[in-house]
């Protein structure tokens, strides 16, 4: 589920930098084939939702396993969790060809 990804005419891989750049546009155009597509961000909420739920596990386990666990150690939990989310976004999305 998470690669980085390809251009849907050409196949052409892009970079982790591009990406996040063409997440800013609605509609790109490959630098190889020069054709049009769309960047899909319906995965991104799934991987979010995903952290969101694996961050709730990790919350409820600390709670019972680190004694004396501080709200500050909690938030730094979740902040974390949410870092490398926003991190993996551009493994997330798709391009789709737009017509
Ligand atoms: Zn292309």
């Amino acid at each position: 589920m998470l690669k980085l990804p390809t251009c849907p005419h050409c196949h052409t891989i892009y970079r982790y930098g591009d990406v996040r750049r063409e997440l800013n546009k609605k509609v790109s155009v490959c630098y190889n084939c020069g054709k049009k597509f769309k960047p899909s961000k319906k995965k991104v909420w799934i991987l979010f939702l995903i952290i969101a739920l694996i961050a709730a596990i990790f919350d409820v386990f600390s709670l019972y396993m680190i004694e004396g666990l501080s709200f500050i150690g909690l938030l730094a939990i979740n902040i974390a969790a949410v870092t490398a989310g926003y991190l993996l976004i551009p493994y997330a999305v798709r391009f789709k060809a737009d017509k």
